[in-house]
C-alpha cells in the first residue's frame, strides 16, 4: 500500500484507472452483509477488502472481532461466533437463524 504523501499524479492515475479498486471506494458497510446490521457501521475503520457475489451483493471472508447479532466483542463474556449464533454469510449468500439469535439474546441480556 502506498504512503499518501508519496502519491503523485501517475499513481493517481494508476489507481484511478484501476477499476476494480476503485469500485470498492463506493462500497459502505451499509451494503455489505452483517456490516449493515451493525450499529457500528458509520463509525467502523476496517481494512479487510468485501468481496462480491455473484448476484452482486457484498460480504466479508472472515469475521470481524465484533458479533453485532449479540452485541459482544471477542474476548468478552459470552462472546459467539456468527456462526454460533446461526448467522452463515459467504460466497453462496447470507442466512440469519432469527429464532437461535432472539434465545441467545435472551440468555445474555435477560435480567
Ligand atoms: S464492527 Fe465489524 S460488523 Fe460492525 S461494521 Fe465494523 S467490521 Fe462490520
Amino acid at each position: 500500500m502506498q504512503q499518501i504523501d508519496n502519491l503523485n499524479v501517475e499513481s493517481l492515475k494508476k489507481i484511478f484507472n484501476d477499476h476494480a479498486k476503485l469500485k470498492l471506494w463506493f462500497i459502505h458497510k451499509d451494503l455489505i452483509d452483517v456490516c449493515k446490521d451493525c450499529e457500528y457501521r458509520h463509525m467502523c475503520v476496517d481494512s479487510r477488502l468485501p468481496n462480491q457475489r455473484k448476484d452482486e451483493s457484498w460480504y466479508h471472508k472472515e469475521e470481524c472481532s465484533y458479533n453485532p447479532y449479540i452485541c459482544k466483542w471477542k474476548g468478552e463474556e459470552g462472546y459467539k461466533t456468527l456462526e454460533e449464533c446461526g448467522v452463515i454469510s459467504n460466497e453462496q449468500g447470507l442466512s440469519i437463524d432469527h429464532d437461535k439469535i432472539a434465545s441467545l439474546n435472551e440468555e445474555l441480556w435477560a435480567e
